[in-house]
């Protein structure tokens, strides 16, 4: 019984281990994207995931159903259209075009100024400070009283 006990307390650390972990590697991939929209501009989920799949730091690509949760949960990622995919046997489906927000994000650094709470970096959590306007905790630019949401609204 008392051997049971163990093995169950390993067996629970060890699923806990593997939660926390992937939570970091999603948040990774996350910040990941942004950064690929930035460089190479509106893409479908397809796309998204031949680039990831080239990039030496991703070990595990996402399977195409979180890609679309990671994709769709980013408040810095907006759906900017659709395109028309015909597969193997002439069927055709409209997959979403993907992009970030570049009403909001015009420069590299804005990408930092953007970033929730649950994508962000340990440093960058660090540095965020709730928006006084909208309430949303963020890492403002230097010298600024509100978050860059606010600041871009205007
Ligand atoms: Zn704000």
């Amino acid at each position: 019984m008392r051997q049971c006990g163990f093995l169950w307390e390993m067996i629970n650390k060890g699923v806990w281990y593997i939660h926390k972990s992937m939570g970091a590697n999603n948040r990774r991939i996350r910040r990941l994207i942004v950064d690929l929209l930035w460089e190479n501009g509106p893409m479908t989920k397809e796309r998204m995931a031949d680039l990831l799949s080239q990039h030496r730091s991703v070990k595990v690509i996402p399977s195409p159903h979180t890609l679309s949760a990671l994709l769709s949960k980013n408040t810095q990622v907006i759906i900017v259209g659709s395109e028309k995919i015909e597969n193997i046997v002439g069927v055709k489906s409209a997959h979403a075009i993907y992009d970030i927000d570049r009403e909001l994000i015009k420069s590299t650094e804005d990408i930092i100024f953007t970033r929730s709470p649950s994508v962000a970096t340990p440093k960058e959590k660090q540095r965020m400070v709730k928006c006084d306007e909208c309430g949303r905790n963020r890492v403002f630019p230097k010298g600024a009283e509100k978050c860059l949401h606010c600041i871009r609204c205007e």
